[in-house]
């Protein structure tokens, strides 16, 4: 379960949520193995998050919401893999729709950004989604395999088999609207298929396949139920940390 807390909490706030999300997975005994648990704060609280997880030796894990493609040097406002990595980072969310839509992302630029991801250790979070009218034209499985197929150019079957993948039909994000069970499944298997074809079934069968899109309390346990829905990533509800262990505790 991975919390994309978007452009939430300074670096104070971020500290009180952790602290709050951690004590109420270990109140409730959470087993961290059976049910990873993972927060993508802002760039600038991932000092706190990291001091606040190894001081306590939390067993949350944590990661950016994004990277820049390029190494170091003169890209005004980036933060790149390596200062990432160093300050712990175990993940980092790729080709976020808000991302794509407001910042221009491209499939080349995602795929490069995987790349710097691998570059450093970090796995990344490969997002893809179709937005509304792709869906009403029902053409929403070709655009999200295509998606997919155009992120992982040129990685290698080692590199691909760590990947995390988020479905996340963009209608759905931030709206209250959720994909049905059933729709999230689709998408989740058609992207299994897609690796096991590009691959091998038993690196499709492997990869952690997590749905997103208005995930809450209330509705995470039909989409968990789905046979290749992995995870969740939550966005909105990820931000009260009590929703967001409720979420995590979806087999209680
Ligand atoms: C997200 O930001 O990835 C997301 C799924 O948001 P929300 O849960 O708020 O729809």
């Amino acid at each position: 379960m991975a919390g994309n807390w978007k452009m939430n909490l300074d670096h104070q706030q971020a500290a009180h949520l952790v602290q709050k999300l951690a004590w109420s997975l270990q109140d409730a005994k959470h087993d961290f193995d059976a049910v990873e648990v993972a927060v993508l704060p802002p760039f600038t609280d991932l000092r706190s998050v990291q001091t606040l997880i190894d001081g306590d030796k939390l067993k949350l894990k944590f990661g950016a919401q994004d990277l820049s493609q390029h190494e170091a040097g003169a890209y005004t406002g980036e933060i790149s893999g390596a200062m990432l990595a160093k300050l712990g980072c175990s993940y980092v969310a790729v080709g976020h729709s808000e991302r794509r839509e407001y910042h221009g992302e491209t499939d080349a630029l995602v795929n490069a950004k995987l790349v710097a991801a691998f570059r450093h250790g970090l796995t990344p979070i490969l997002c893809i989604g179709e937005g509304l009218e792709v869906r009403k034209a029902a053409t929403h499985v070709d655009h999200c395999t295509a998606q997919l197929e155009a992120a992982l150019t040129d990685l290698t079957a080692e590199q691909v088999a760590t990947i995390v993948i988020a479905y996340e039909p963009v209608w759905a994000i931030g709206t209250g609207e959720v994909a049905t069970p059933e729709d999230a499944q689709e998408v989740c298997a058609a992207v299994r298929d897609k690796l096991a074809q590009l691959y091998s079934q038993s690196l499709a069968d492997g990869v952690r396949v997590l749905y997103g899109g208005s995930v809450k309390a209330a509705n995470v346990a039909g989409i968990m139920a789905q046979e290749d829905v992995d995870g969740a990533l939550v966005g909105g509800a990820s931000i009260d940390p009590a929703e967001f262990a409720s979420i995590a505790r979806y087999r209680d």
